[in-house]
């Protein structure tokens, strides 16, 4: 199946690497450019070797090939090369808003601006029954032209008719819905849960109980603990108010992207800072 998604020849006459970006659970990732062209790209290569990998990648090509929005990191091609899947997309140069967490404070303006962003990606997605299901401020993406988008979709889930729901335990532990912890069947509002641990992490640095172990947590998010800002007060009203809406407990009363977008909702006014 990978073999017919992929394109045929050597992209290493194709690219020529510049330097390696990082490294991540299932490879590296190099910078590049077209060697005709001189666009750059990002190549990850992903070990084929692991298990469960062929099938991770093969769901990150179908989802990027089919979902092109100005939200989410485009897709360019894709190679097999001896024991690796080359994936190359188009490369942002800003980093990851992880890495703009860990050395700065955002402003609130700051926190709205990227988080208008993120959640057009998300509707997007959502719109095309995806789940993205690993949303964390390390898939997501910054160009220095002040783009954002959503990256990484290993982890994507496809939602048909037959299949509206999904239960498969998946996803980054402090970022994961109490539904998945519970073992309920679980909707695209997975994704705003754990954007509502992105706005956390915007404002404190990092998500809440980062300091526990993943069994710790699962216990605590599953039986119902408090999920709030340490210093409520210092954050406005309007913010509070959006971090309330994505991090409701019951799948139902949370807000979707699409609503959390919509100009009426109090919280909108956040986007107008
Ligand atoms: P995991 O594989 O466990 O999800 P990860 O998200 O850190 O971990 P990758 O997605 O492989 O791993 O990314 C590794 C590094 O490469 C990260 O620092 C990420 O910011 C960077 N990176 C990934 N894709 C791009 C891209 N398209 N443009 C620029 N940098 C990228």
């Amino acid at each position: 199946m990978l073999k017919m998604l992929v394109s045929e020849g050597d992209p290493e006459a194709k690219y020529t690497e510049l330097e390696t970006i990082g490294k991540g659970g299932f490879g590296t990732v190099c910078m590049a450019v077209e060697t005709a062209t001189g666009e750059e790209v990002a190549i990850k290569k992903i070990s084929l070797l692991q298990e469960s990998s062929s099938e991770l990648c093969l769901n990150e090509i179908q989802v990027m090939c089919g979902t092109k929005n100005a939200n989410l990191v485009n897709y360019v091609d894709s190679y097999l090369v001896d024991e690796e899947l080359w994936l190359v997309m188009e490369y942002m140069d800003g980093g990851s808003l992880h890495d703009v967490i860990r050395e700065t404070r955002m402003a609130e303006e700051e926190i709205a601006a990227v988080s208008r962003e993120c959640l057009q990606g998300l509707d997007f997605l959502h719109s095309k029954q995806v789940i993205h299901r690993d949303i964390k401020s390390h898939n997501i993406l910054l160009g220095l032209d002040g783009s954002v988008k959503l990256a990484d979709f290993g982890l994507a889930a496809q939602l048909t008719a037959e299949q509206n729901k999904r239960r498969s335990a998946v996803g980054t532990t402090y970022w994961m819905a109490p539904e998945i912890f519970t073992r309920k069947p679980y909707g695209p509002k997975v994704d705003i849960w754990s954007f509502g641990i992105v706005g956390i992490e915007m404002v404190e640095g990092a998500p809440p109980y980062l300091m526990k172990t993943s069994r710790t947590v699962q216990q605590l998010i599953s039986t119902g603990a408090p999920l709030k800002l340490q210093k409520p007060r210092q954050q406005s009203a309007w913010l509070r108010d959006f971090l309330h809406c994505c991090l409701e407990r019951d799948e139902d009363r949370r807000w979707s992207a699409q609503e959390l977008l919509q100009p009426e909702k109090a919280c909108f006014r956040l986007w107008g800072k």
